[in-house]
């Protein structure tokens, strides 16, 4: 038999292929060489027929010209902070499609004069959420804290519980971030109670506003207090509930989960959140409630700074008026159905010889919402070695190990994708045991 390196077609030969010669007029001729060059490797590796480079490669070719890859998210992980957390909805992709040329962003067609920014988004929002009297949308939920403490506590005291001094992910310490602002902290109670009294007696003319922070990725469990807003809410100072996640109403699949219709019911001044949490948004941080501290926060010179782009106003609005989005299709996906799919992936695969079983598994909200809680989900359970070929090939697929094993959980993975799915997983086993 002759050496395969040998025989592995040559790069101008495998582009002359007329998919992806036409892919190179889309993507780019270095992405094109980019998926050449692997399959050739592959070919090399003996885990392809050289016969096959073409064909790999254009499976190997990205969607878009675009930097980021397509992910299907097989984790059981709903925001995923590495995988971009919420994955928009159609209507949500639809609309940055529509934004993305030149928009009436900050234009009233009507009259011809300059409009308020997004007013569609924000509208929608103050329709989403009646107790609000004002909304503003800025780029995250951190930059929405930054705002806050620099328009109404630059030079002058937050008061925030010491359970409440929370790390959100990456490095990113909450207290660090408000601090940064010219802010001081002062911290009251214990990490486990802190009771009205404790913010009582700290407040001072120094005192910009009370924070009330929801620890989304911890739980304090056994001798715990805290004081509730609607309590803090007699202080007579602005109480800032930070709810993290985006939930506008309350919801009985997440019943901790605070949520921003219930914190302005309860006398939250301002509710601050993210966009791309359980709201299934795109990446943003929402600001609600009192008219005239939003008027301060819009006014002030670093609202310019974290103004938010017209894709995101685009997609917010199509989020907040649209169906539902894939994060509450993934939360409130029948158990049944889910089972069912994976067990009929899991057949075709054991069909095609692939070592596979069906398993029980957790799947989990992430991405700092609904901590402790799990959802009951199923699984494909794969050989771990499978994992690099799944997430290095199109289609991408990703998964996570537990007990060496890789599993895949198609939760959060679009139903019409399952045959990719299987697909992929057939192509990683005839890679791994070649
Ligand atoms: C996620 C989170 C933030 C940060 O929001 P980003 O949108 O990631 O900037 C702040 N506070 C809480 C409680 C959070 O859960």
């Amino acid at each position: 038999m002759t050496d395969p390196r040998r025989r592995v077609p040559r790069t101008d030969v495998v582009l002359a292929d007329p998919r992806l010669a036409d892919a190179a007029g889309r993507l780019g001729r270095a992405a094109v060489k980019a998926a050449v060059a692997g399959a050739q490797q592959r070919a090399r590796a003996g885990e392809l027929p050289p016969g096959e480079v073409a064909d790999a490669a254009v499976r190997a070719l990205p969607a878009t010209a675009g930097g980021l890859a397509t992910v299907l998210n097989a984790t059981g992980v709903i925001l995923h902070t590495n995988l971009g957390r919420a994955a928009l909805s159609t209507a949500a992709r639809e609309a940055i499609q529509a934004a993305a040329g030149h928009t009436d962003v900050e234009l009233d067609l009507h009259t011809g004069l300059r409009a308020r920014r997004g007013r569609g988004a924000l509208n929608a929002l103050r329709d989403a959420v009646p107790d609000a009297a004002d909304v503003h949308v800025v780029n995250n939920g951190a930059a929405a804290l930054v705002l806050a403490a620099t328009a109404l506590a630059a030079g002058k005291e937050i008061i925030v519980s010491r359970g409440e001094m929370v790390e959100i992910g990456d490095g990113f310490r909450l207290p660090e971030l408000l601090e940064s602002t010219g802010a001081r902290l002062r911290e009251v109670g214990t990490t486990n109670r802190t009771s009205v009294e404790d913010y009582e007696k700290t407040i001072s003319p120094d005192t910009g506003f009370i924070l009330k922070v929801h620890p989304s990725n911890f739980v304090v469990t056994g001798f715990t207090g805290e004081a509730a807003v609607e309590d803090l809410a007699t202080l007579r100072v602005p109480v800032v509930a930070d709810i993290g996640s985006g939930l506008l109403k309350p919801d009985s699949l997440l019943p901790g989960e605070p949520d921003a219709t219930t914190s302005l019911r309860k006398g939250a001044s301002l509710v601050t959140a993210s966009g791309d949490k359980l709201l299934g948004g795109p990446q943003a941080g929402l600001i609600l409630g009192d008219a005239t501290l939003i008027e301060r926060l819009r006014r002030h010179p670093l609202a310019r700074a974290l103004r938010v782009d017209k894709l995101t106003l685009a997609a917010l609005q199509a989020t907040l008026t649209g169906p539902e989005t894939p994060t509450w299709q993934a939360l409130r996906i029948d158990g049944r159905e889910l089972k069912e799919r994976t067990r009929r992936a899991a057949d075709r695969l054991a069909e095609a010889g692939v070592e596979v079983t069906l398993v029980a598994s957790k799947a989990v909200v992430g991405g700092g919402g609904a901590p402790g809680i799990e959802l009951p989900s199923w699984s494909l359970s794969l050989p771990q070695t499978y994992g690099v070929f799944l997430r290095t090939t199109a289609p991408i697929v990703v998964g996570r190990v537990s007990r060496d094993r890789l599993l895949l959980d198609l939760r959060c993975v679009p139903p019409e994708s399952d045959d990719q799915v299987v697909a992929a997983v057939r192509e990683a086993a005839r890679a791994c045991t070649s």
